[in-house]
């Protein structure tokens, strides 16, 4: 992931400096500083397709700020539906984030995140136009890291925002120096976001716990250095057939934080087809199940939730609620997503970005897809994630796991 860094357009830059005469006076005759305030917005997009979430800094340079408002414009129909640590609305193409009540305040050569989640039927690649507190942005100091956007500017009117009512900095370009690695990528804030690169010996360890719950056999967990999705670490898995087999690594992360409503997108590789025996790949614990797990696996050829308390299987195990299923691809990363939704009761999975209906509770039981799954109440409460493999009959397998993150809101691949 790369830090797209839009620089103004012109246009919008333009408009800004006269209102800033009309505004000021004789303002811009004191100095150019208007339009070069120092101020950085930096917008770090993760895009599938339909849906992107955004991690945005703002950092207003050498001047602090007491309250932010920061506006965009998109290129494409992108809408933003919901955002966090900020404000979000959005009126026609432009975007206006303002600051929550805990995070107004930044010091001069400091900044703040925020992020925003939301659909699109067009991209439009970067958005531009990006101001603070009506000041465009990105116009000073050090250029960008990257090359600049290649998308056509908006077709649509530059934002209207009030001008600064305080006069514009003139001092310097910011003293800190612009960030030198981009944030962690692909996360969108998540609470759990680790692609292993800590690792540092072969066994997992730090973050992540190797178990074999009851008992334990010729199952394997390793940090492999050979095959990767990013970076040069992942987990390899080496799956054996047999219950006593299994073996998984389990997140020492305080998942507690997430609330009812979690998020996962694990990236994930293995070299076998999932065999017609039940197997299991990823787990959860569930407090309000007696802490059985929530499992997600395989059975029939083709990805599969079971909840071990009752062996509920979604989607049902019919030639058409397998049909309502897709296997997990062998020998590639797949990015697989899920949301659970505890208070609800309901449940949703995504593979490379497309929702499978056969791996969705959706609160109405329906024949051959969550129709066993309602056979009771299910209000999960999920206390923890383990990534690994398990097997109830046959079935061998070898797996890695990669850039895994797990949040309140939808993390994207
Ligand atoms: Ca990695």
């Amino acid at each position: 992931m790369t830090i797209l860094r839009a620089r103004p357009a012109p246009l919008v830059a333009a408009v800004a400096v006269l209102a800033a005469v009309t505004a000021a006076g004789t303002a811009l005759l004191t100095g150019p500083a208007a339009a070069a305030p120092g101020c950085r917005v930096d917008y770090t997009p993760n895009q599938w397709p339909g849906g992107f979430t955004a991690n945005i800094k703002v950092s207003p340079g050498d001047t602090a700020v007491s309250g932010w408002t920061v506006t965009w414009t998109y290129a494409g129909d992108e809408r933003v539906t919901n955002g966090w640590n900020a404000t979000v609305s959005q009126s026609g193409s432009t975007v206006t984030a303002r600051n929550m009540s805990y995070n107004g305040s930044i010091p001069a050569g400091g900044s703040a995140d925020f992020g925003v989640q939301g659909t699109y039927g067009t991209a439009g690649g970067a958005p531009t136009g990006f101001s603070l507190n009506g000041v465009p942005c990105n116009g000073a100091g050090p250029g960008p890291t990257t090359p600049p956007p290649t998308t056509t500017p908006p077709t649509t009117a530059p934002p209207t925002t009030a001008p600064p009512t305080s006069a514009p900095p003139t001092t310097a370009p910011p003293t800190t120096a612009p960030p030198t690695t981009p944030p962690p990528s692909g996360c969108a804030g998540a609470v759990l976001c680790d692609g292993f690169e800590n690792q540092t010996g072969s066994t997992p360890s730090g973050d992540w716990n190797v178990v074999s719950p009851d008992c334990s056999g010729a199952g394997t967990a390793t940090v492999d250095t050979a095959t990767a999705h990013s970076g040069s670490r992942a987990i390899r898995i080496n799956g054996a057939a047999g219950y006593c087999n299994h073996v998984f690594v389990r997140t020492t992360k305080n998942l507690s934080g997430l609330g009812g409503v979690r998020y996962a997108r694990i990236w994930v590789r293995h070299t076998t087809a999932q065999p017609t025996d039940h197997t299991t790949m990823i787990t959860m614990s569930d407090a309000a199940d007696g802490n059985r797990d929530l499992r997600l696996g395989g059975q029939n050829g083709a990805l599969q939730w079971n909840r071990a308390s009752d062996d509920a299987t979604l989607p049902e195990q019919s030639p058409a609620g397998v049909a309502q299923s897709v296997p997990l691809p062998t020998n590639r990363w797949a990015c697989l997503e899920f949301m659970v939704d505890g208070s609800a009761g309901h449940l949703r999975t995504w593979l490379d970005g497309v929702a499978v209906t056969g791996l969705t509770a959706d609160g109405v039981p329906t024949h051959d897809i969550d129709g066993q799954w309602y056979n009771r109440t299910w209000r999960p409460q999920l206390t923890d994630l383990k990534l690994g493999w398990e097997s109830y009959g046959g079935g061998a397998d070898t797996l890695w796991y990669d850039d895994v993150a797990m949040g309140s809101t939808r993390i994207g691949c």
